[in-house]
């Protein structure tokens, strides 16, 4: 499990991708996988993990130098065999893995965490042949260059049991991610103040997010209304999302995922959500939560969000993105890579 460098395994805050990396690895090992995880320093797992570089680097996310030197220490460390021999590895870890794979002996999986971008929709188009592909959500791989033929889409997985169900909800709804237009926190505070109910905001104002932050939402926090709790972790954020009424997620993008909406149902949480991206795959609308067009119909939705089972959302994760329903589909993908190598698959079901 080759996890991107900058942000140690689990994360101890924000950081979607190692937080996916933390869970399939847990899950692999317990369904009785040899994993190696190789990630940044201060990492746990109870796969043998691997440290490559002396820090971590959350502030300089995408730098090359960081990523080329783990990445190719990595690789380094599988051709020598100094972890034994793999059947495959599992990349996560930005480009330098997918354009280098064809360096590689062992055969090489890549799961596509972003959305595609004139750039990166080159890239993949040059480079995707070298490895196995798997996308994250059919909006995702919608975008993907035709070359790359079908893919799989295998949703970001979350440990269930480690989130409550909370049927009795209190009385705000809760906006959680990076403060950009296009998650839209400005937009939550215009929706739960058109339905006048409270709203909790939840996450890091990143590097580069300051004028946005201090144009469209310093303004608008009184500590009552509009409450800016800052960024959350653990016991706190669980809380948060399990006694919210609802999880606003009004994103003007293509988000090519958006764990927040998981963790949210996994809580019996409703999500109202506009129509974008992975959104239309992860709500079921009027099932789950709502999917609606802008602020207007969002504020009408938060008045509705009583009428929806915080159970049904519960259920909707544990059938679709429970970490065992994920890891099973990525057992069937790393069995399919393994084979055309002509080795025998190791790995146990
Ligand atoms: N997150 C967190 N603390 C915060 C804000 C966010 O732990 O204060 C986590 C959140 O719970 C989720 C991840 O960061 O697991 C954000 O992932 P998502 O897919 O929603 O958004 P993106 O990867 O686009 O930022």
């Amino acid at each position: 499990m080759l996890a991107p460098p900058w942000i140690s395994v689990p994360p101890p805050g924000y950081g979607g991708v190692e937080a996916v990396v933390s869970v399939l690895t847990e899950a692999l090992v317990g369904r009785g996988h040899h994993v190696t995880l190789f990630c940044a320093p201060g990492s746990t797992s109870a796969a043998r993990v691997t440290n490559l570089l002396s820090d971590t680097h959350p502030d300089e996310i995408e730098r090359s130098l960081f990523e080329v030197d783990h990445v190719a220490r990595a690789f380094a460390e599988i051709d020598r065999g100094e972890h034994g021999a793999f059947d495959v590895v599992h990349d996560h870890c930005g480009f330098t893995g997918l354009a280098m794979a064809d360096r590689l002996d062992t055969p090489l999986l890549h799961t596509l965490h972003g959305q595609f971008t004139p750039g990166t929709t080159a890239f993949y188009a040059r480079h995707g042949h070298k490895a196995a592909l798997v996308g994250i959500s059919r909006a995702q791989l919608a975008l993907a260059p035709p070359s790359l033929g079908p893919l799989a889409a295998i949703p970001n997985p979350i440990h269930l049991a480690a989130w409550p169900l909370q049927e009795s909800k209190e009385d705000y709804v809760l906006w959680v991610g990076r403060f950009t237009a296009e998650k839209g926190p400005h937009r939550a505070i215009a929706a739960a103040h058109a339905a006048g109910v409270p709203l909790v905001l939840a996450g890091v104002v990143q590097p580069g997010q300051e004028a946005f932050f201090a144009r469209e939402i310093a303004p608008h926090v009184d500590g009552q209304r509009v409450r800016f709790v800052g960024e959350v972790t653990g016991d706190v954020k669980r809380s948060l999302f399990a006694h919210a009424k609802g999880l606003l997620m009004p994103i003007r993008w293509n988000e090519p995922f958006g764990m927040v909406m998981v963790e949210a149902l996994a809580c019996g949480t409703p999500v109202i959500a506009f129509p974008e991206g992975a959104a239309n795959e992860i709500v079921t609308d009027g099932t789950t939560g709502f999917l609606v067009d802008d602020e207007a119909a969002m504020a009408e939705a938060i008045l509705r969000l009583g009428t929806i089972s915080p159970r049904t959302c519960r259920t909707w994760v544990a059938d679709n993105v429970d970490v065992d329903v994920v890891a099973a589909a990525y057992e069937r993908s790393y069995r399919a890579v393994v084979r055309p190598m002509g080795r025998q698959p190791v790995l146990s079901a």
